[in-house]
């Protein structure tokens, strides 16, 4: 299965990407975690961009759909044809998310992202009130970056539940213990390979 994990920053990916591909793995299955931007070539140009420096965004987006092109061919792909679930931590929706609040035309972005990346078996969406994740990232303090932050965080969050009525998504309440939301992941999880 390709099980994707979304959200805006804060409600804790990283952490449940980890413990659920740990859990998939203590019970025999065969898994994959990975993350995008990837590790590839472009990938890592779009990591240090984050932290030294931001691209233009035309750049940046061609970039990110070169990464993602290159990760479903060489990666993903690959890891599900021989049997292996892939537990992702961000995806395309990442990109109708952020380089939507970008003004990038997020049902273009989706259209062509859909074109060449396969469609999630399940994707959780974390869904967290901005003010809470304000709080847990520490943006607090810097007015004037917490209003930027504030709306750019508001329109990604919105994206990401605009698609919570496919068959594939799965909405999750991020605000309780971080063991709780993995009990939840868990329980989707094993029911969907089950099936
Ligand atoms: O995945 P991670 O939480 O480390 O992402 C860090 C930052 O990368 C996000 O806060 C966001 O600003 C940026 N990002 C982006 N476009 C994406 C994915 C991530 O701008 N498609």
């Amino acid at each position: 299965l390709l099980i994707v994990i979304e959200g805006i920053d804060g409600t804790g990916k990283s952490s449940q990407a980890k413990m659920l591909a740990e859990h998939l793995r203590s019970i025999g299955e065969d898994v994959l975690l990975d993350r995008e931007p990837s590790d590839g070539p472009f990938g890592k140009i779009l990591r240090a961009s984050m932290t030294e420096g931001r691209l233009a965004p035309d750049e940046e987006l061609e970039l990110f759909h070169k990464d993602r092109r290159q990760h479903v061919s060489d990666v993903i792909t690959p890891a599900l044809k021989r049997g292996c679930h892939v537990v992702l931590d961000r995806y395309y929706f990442s990109t109708m998310a952020y380089q939507g609040a970008n003004g990038f035309d997020v049902e273009e972005l989706r259209a062509i992202n859909e074109s060449f990346a396969p469609a999630p078996d399940i994707l959780f969406i974390l869904d967290l009130d901005v003010e809470a994740a304000l709080t847990r990232i520490g943006a607090r303090g810097d007015q004037a970056n917490e209003f930027e932050q504030r709306d750019a965080l508001q329109f990604c969050r919105d994206v990401f539940l605009s698609v919570k009525d496919e068959t594939y998504a799965r909405v999750i309440d991020s605000s309780p213990s971080i063991e709780s939301i993995h009990e939840s992941l868990k329980k989707i999880s094993l029911a969907e390979i089950n099936k």
